[in-house]
Protein backbone atom coordinates (compact mmCIF):
# COMPACT_ATOMS: atom_id res chain seq x y z
CA UNK A 1 0.00 0.00 0.00
CA UNK A 2 1.49 3.54 -0.88
CA UNK A 3 -0.38 6.03 1.08
CA UNK A 4 -0.78 7.97 -2.56
CA UNK A 5 -3.33 5.72 -3.81
CA UNK A 6 -6.34 4.76 -1.83
CA UNK A 7 -7.14 1.60 -1.55
CA UNK A 8 -9.72 -0.60 -3.54
CA UNK A 9 -11.77 -3.56 -2.11
CA UNK A 10 -14.17 -5.32 -4.22
CA UNK A 11 -16.00 -8.10 -3.75
CA UNK A 12 -16.96 -10.41 -7.24
CA UNK A 13 -19.87 -12.54 -6.43
CA UNK A 14 -19.26 -14.13 -9.70
CA UNK A 15 -23.05 -16.75 -10.63
CA UNK A 16 -23.76 -16.75 -6.93
CA UNK A 17 -26.67 -14.89 -5.15
CA UNK A 18 -30.24 -14.60 -6.35
CA UNK A 19 -31.97 -11.28 -6.33
CA UNK A 20 -33.22 -11.57 -2.95
CA UNK A 21 -30.31 -13.39 -1.31
CA UNK A 22 -27.87 -10.30 -2.80
CA UNK A 23 -30.29 -8.05 -1.18
CA UNK A 24 -29.85 -9.29 2.12
CA UNK A 25 -26.07 -9.86 1.68
CA UNK A 26 -25.58 -6.27 0.69
CA UNK A 27 -27.95 -4.96 3.76
CA UNK A 28 -26.11 -6.92 5.97
CA UNK A 29 -22.63 -6.07 5.01
CA UNK A 30 -23.47 -1.73 4.64
CA UNK A 31 -23.74 -1.48 8.81
CA UNK A 32 -20.43 -3.41 9.02
CA UNK A 33 -18.12 -1.14 6.40
CA UNK A 34 -20.12 2.28 7.09
CA UNK A 35 -17.81 3.98 9.15
CA UNK A 36 -15.21 3.27 6.27
CA UNK A 37 -13.69 6.44 4.72
CA UNK A 38 -10.37 6.03 3.43
CA UNK A 39 -11.10 3.38 1.43
CA UNK A 40 -13.10 1.92 -1.84
CA UNK A 41 -15.90 -0.60 -1.31
CA UNK A 42 -17.17 -2.33 -4.32
CA UNK A 43 -19.50 -4.88 -5.12
CA UNK A 44 -20.25 -6.94 -8.24
CA UNK A 45 -23.26 -9.10 -7.84
CA UNK A 46 -24.51 -10.83 -10.97
CA UNK A 47 -26.60 -9.01 -13.50
CA UNK A 48 -30.04 -10.26 -12.32
CA UNK A 49 -29.06 -8.76 -8.87
CA UNK A 50 -27.95 -5.09 -9.57
CA UNK A 51 -30.89 -3.64 -9.10
CA UNK A 52 -31.61 -5.13 -5.62
CA UNK A 53 -28.13 -4.52 -4.80
CA UNK A 54 -28.43 -0.90 -6.24
CA UNK A 55 -31.19 -0.49 -3.84
CA UNK A 56 -29.21 -1.52 -0.81
CA UNK A 57 -26.58 0.17 -1.03
CA UNK A 58 -28.22 3.51 -2.29
CA UNK A 59 -26.63 6.53 -0.55
CA UNK A 60 -23.80 4.41 1.56
CA UNK A 61 -20.19 3.97 0.80
CA UNK A 62 -20.19 1.19 -1.28
CA UNK A 63 -20.55 1.18 -4.96
CA UNK A 64 -21.67 -1.24 -7.58
CA UNK A 65 -19.89 -3.24 -10.41
CA UNK A 66 -21.10 -5.28 -13.73
CA UNK A 67 -18.91 -8.65 -13.63
CA UNK A 68 -18.65 -8.08 -17.67
CA UNK A 69 -20.18 -6.00 -20.35
CA UNK A 70 -20.43 -5.73 -24.23
CA UNK A 71 -18.49 -3.47 -26.56
CA UNK A 72 -20.84 -2.33 -28.44
CA UNK A 73 -23.84 0.46 -27.96
CA UNK A 74 -26.91 -1.48 -28.13
CA UNK A 75 -28.22 -4.23 -31.20
CA UNK A 76 -28.73 -7.33 -32.28
CA UNK A 77 -26.54 -9.36 -29.48
CA UNK A 78 -28.67 -11.66 -27.75
CA UNK A 79 -27.75 -12.26 -24.32
CA UNK A 80 -25.36 -9.32 -24.02
CA UNK A 81 -25.31 -6.47 -21.81
CA UNK A 82 -24.75 -2.90 -22.63
CA UNK A 83 -22.72 -0.20 -20.57
CA UNK A 84 -25.69 1.84 -20.80
CA UNK A 85 -27.89 -1.06 -19.33
CA UNK A 86 -25.50 -0.54 -16.56
CA UNK A 87 -24.84 3.05 -15.91
CA UNK A 88 -29.22 3.23 -15.96
CA UNK A 89 -28.82 0.20 -13.51
CA UNK A 90 -25.98 2.21 -10.71
CA UNK A 91 -22.97 0.60 -11.75
CA UNK A 92 -19.69 2.84 -11.26
CA UNK A 93 -17.20 -0.07 -12.10
CA UNK A 94 -17.34 -2.57 -14.35
CA UNK A 95 -14.62 -5.79 -14.28
CA UNK A 96 -13.14 -6.55 -17.21
CA UNK A 97 -11.46 -9.60 -18.41
CA UNK A 98 -11.65 -11.72 -15.44
CA UNK A 99 -9.79 -15.14 -15.88
CA UNK A 100 -13.34 -17.07 -16.12
CA UNK A 101 -14.18 -15.19 -18.93
CA UNK A 102 -11.04 -15.80 -20.66
CA UNK A 103 -10.61 -19.44 -20.08
CA UNK A 104 -14.67 -20.47 -20.11
CA UNK A 105 -15.90 -17.88 -22.91
CA UNK A 106 -13.44 -17.09 -25.47
CA UNK A 107 -12.65 -13.76 -24.22
CA UNK A 108 -9.29 -12.64 -25.67
CA UNK A 109 -6.36 -9.40 -25.40
CA UNK A 110 -8.45 -7.90 -27.85
CA UNK A 111 -12.15 -8.51 -26.82
CA UNK A 112 -10.85 -7.18 -23.31
CA UNK A 113 -9.57 -4.00 -24.90
CA UNK A 114 -12.18 -3.21 -27.25
CA UNK A 115 -14.59 -3.22 -23.52
CA UNK A 116 -12.27 -1.35 -21.83
CA UNK A 117 -12.78 1.32 -24.31
CA UNK A 118 -16.18 1.12 -24.23
CA UNK A 119 -16.23 1.28 -20.68
CA UNK A 120 -14.17 4.37 -20.85
CA UNK A 121 -16.11 6.00 -23.52
CA UNK A 122 -19.47 5.40 -21.84
CA UNK A 123 -18.39 6.61 -18.29
CA UNK A 124 -17.76 3.00 -16.38
CA UNK A 125 -15.09 2.79 -14.68
CA UNK A 126 -12.80 -0.74 -15.66
CA UNK A 127 -11.20 -3.22 -13.43
CA UNK A 128 -9.31 -4.64 -15.89
CA UNK A 129 -7.89 -8.64 -14.91
CA UNK A 130 -4.52 -9.96 -16.02
CA UNK A 131 -2.76 -13.01 -14.58
CA UNK A 132 -1.24 -16.07 -15.95
CA UNK A 133 -1.76 -19.79 -15.85
CA UNK A 134 0.23 -21.81 -13.37
CA UNK A 135 1.64 -23.51 -16.82
CA UNK A 136 2.69 -20.22 -17.85
CA UNK A 137 4.34 -19.39 -14.66
CA UNK A 138 6.18 -22.69 -15.15
CA UNK A 139 7.30 -22.01 -18.31
CA UNK A 140 8.99 -18.84 -17.52
CA UNK A 141 6.46 -16.89 -19.46
CA UNK A 142 5.18 -14.76 -16.57
CA UNK A 143 6.67 -11.49 -17.87
CA UNK A 144 5.73 -12.21 -21.48
CA UNK A 145 1.96 -12.68 -20.93
CA UNK A 146 1.06 -10.32 -18.32
CA UNK A 147 3.43 -7.64 -20.35
CA UNK A 148 0.77 -8.22 -23.50
CA UNK A 149 -2.20 -8.36 -21.57
CA UNK A 150 -1.60 -5.28 -20.17
CA UNK A 151 -0.11 -3.86 -23.53
CA UNK A 152 -3.32 -4.79 -25.49
CA UNK A 153 -5.72 -4.69 -22.75
CA UNK A 154 -4.62 -0.84 -23.05
CA UNK A 155 -4.21 -0.32 -26.53
CA UNK A 156 -5.55 3.16 -27.36
CA UNK A 157 -6.55 3.96 -24.00
CA UNK A 158 -5.42 7.68 -24.11
CA UNK A 159 -3.66 9.42 -20.64
CA UNK A 160 -7.22 11.07 -19.37
CA UNK A 161 -8.66 7.87 -19.46
CA UNK A 162 -5.97 5.73 -18.01
CA UNK A 163 -6.98 8.02 -14.95
CA UNK A 164 -9.80 6.06 -14.56
CA UNK A 165 -8.53 2.24 -14.94
CA UNK A 166 -7.84 -0.07 -12.14
CA UNK A 167 -5.98 -3.41 -13.09
CA UNK A 168 -6.38 -6.47 -11.09
CA UNK A 169 -3.92 -8.90 -10.66
CA UNK A 170 -4.62 -12.07 -10.49
CA UNK A 171 -3.04 -15.53 -11.16
CA UNK A 172 -5.30 -18.25 -12.32
CA UNK A 173 -3.50 -21.01 -9.90
CA UNK A 174 -4.74 -18.70 -6.75
CA UNK A 175 -8.23 -18.36 -8.16
CA UNK A 176 -10.49 -20.05 -5.66
CA UNK A 177 -8.07 -22.83 -5.17
CA UNK A 178 -7.23 -21.29 -1.61
CA UNK A 179 -3.24 -21.03 -2.67
CA UNK A 180 -2.49 -17.26 -2.22
CA UNK A 181 0.59 -16.41 -3.91
CA UNK A 182 3.46 -15.20 -1.39
CA UNK A 183 3.17 -10.73 -0.64
CA UNK A 184 6.78 -11.04 -2.40
CA UNK A 185 5.24 -12.67 -5.70
CA UNK A 186 2.69 -10.60 -5.69
CA UNK A 187 4.33 -7.91 -5.33
CA UNK A 188 6.77 -8.30 -7.78
CA UNK A 189 4.29 -8.97 -10.62
CA UNK A 190 2.06 -5.03 -9.46
CA UNK A 191 5.66 -3.90 -9.37
CA UNK A 192 6.27 -5.13 -13.59
CA UNK A 193 2.65 -3.94 -14.46
CA UNK A 194 3.06 -0.66 -12.79
CA UNK A 195 6.69 -0.40 -14.92
CA UNK A 196 5.21 -1.47 -18.25
CA UNK A 197 2.33 1.37 -17.59
CA UNK A 198 5.41 3.32 -17.09
CA UNK A 199 7.02 2.73 -20.20
CA UNK A 200 3.12 3.18 -21.80
CA UNK A 201 2.36 6.23 -20.98
CA UNK A 202 4.34 7.54 -17.54
CA UNK A 203 5.99 7.67 -14.27
CA UNK A 204 2.57 9.87 -13.08
CA UNK A 205 -0.15 7.68 -14.51
CA UNK A 206 2.17 4.38 -13.62
CA UNK A 207 2.13 6.00 -9.87
CA UNK A 208 -1.62 7.09 -9.58
CA UNK A 209 -2.45 3.60 -11.03
CA UNK A 210 -4.27 0.74 -8.65
CA UNK A 211 -3.22 -2.33 -8.87
CA UNK A 212 -5.56 -4.89 -7.03
CA UNK A 213 -4.15 -8.30 -6.09
CA UNK A 214 -7.39 -11.32 -6.07
CA UNK A 215 -6.46 -15.03 -5.98
CA UNK A 216 -7.75 -16.60 -2.82
CA UNK A 217 -7.66 -13.33 -0.83
CA UNK A 218 -9.32 -13.89 3.11
CA UNK A 219 -9.14 -11.78 6.48
CA UNK A 220 -6.61 -13.86 7.41
CA UNK A 221 -4.38 -12.77 4.35
CA UNK A 222 -5.28 -9.19 3.49
CA UNK A 223 -3.33 -7.30 5.88
CA UNK A 224 0.14 -9.14 4.87
CA UNK A 225 -0.68 -8.46 0.89
CA UNK A 226 -2.04 -4.85 1.59
CA UNK A 227 1.61 -4.26 3.72
CA UNK A 228 3.51 -4.66 0.36
CA UNK A 229 4.19 -1.45 -1.60
CA UNK A 230 2.15 -1.97 -4.70
CA UNK A 231 -0.67 -3.58 -3.75
CA UNK A 232 -3.16 -1.02 -3.58
CA UNK A 233 -6.55 -3.78 -2.96
CA UNK A 234 -8.17 -7.16 -3.42
CA UNK A 235 -10.57 -8.06 -6.04
CA UNK A 236 -12.06 -10.77 -3.83
CA UNK A 237 -14.24 -14.07 -5.01
CA UNK A 238 -15.13 -16.48 -1.99
CA UNK A 239 -14.53 -14.57 0.78
CA UNK A 240 -17.02 -12.06 -0.17
CA UNK A 241 -20.13 -14.00 -0.15
CA UNK A 242 -20.11 -13.39 3.44
CA UNK A 243 -21.03 -9.96 4.89
CA UNK A 244 -18.82 -10.94 8.28
CA UNK A 245 -15.40 -12.20 6.20
CA UNK A 246 -16.05 -9.23 3.56
CA UNK A 247 -16.39 -6.74 6.35
CA UNK A 248 -13.40 -7.99 7.99
CA UNK A 249 -11.50 -7.92 5.25
CA UNK A 250 -12.49 -4.47 4.04
CA UNK A 251 -11.91 -2.97 7.51
CA UNK A 252 -8.00 -4.58 6.94
CA UNK A 253 -5.56 -2.82 9.35
C1 LIG B 1 -11.96 -13.71 -8.10
O1 LIG B 1 -13.03 -14.16 -8.39
O2 LIG B 1 -11.57 -12.71 -8.72
C2 LIG B 1 -11.16 -14.36 -7.05
C3 LIG B 1 -9.98 -13.89 -6.81
O3 LIG B 1 -11.71 -15.44 -6.39
P1 LIG B 1 -11.23 -16.06 -4.97
O4 LIG B 1 -11.05 -14.90 -4.04
O5 LIG B 1 -12.33 -16.97 -4.57
O6 LIG B 1 -9.94 -16.76 -5.24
Amino acid sequence: MNPKRRPILAGNWKMNMTATQARELASKLIPLVSAVKDRDIVLAPPFTALSAVADAIKGTNVSLAAQNLHWEDKGAFTGEISAEMLLDLGCRYVIIGHSERRQYFGETDESVNKKVKQALKKGLLPILCVGETLAEREAGMLKDIIGRQVTVGLKDISVDDMKKVVIAYEPVWAIGTGKTATPEQANEVHALIRQKVKALYSTEIAEGLRIQYGGSVTPENVSTLMAMPDIDGALVGGASLKPESFAALVNFK
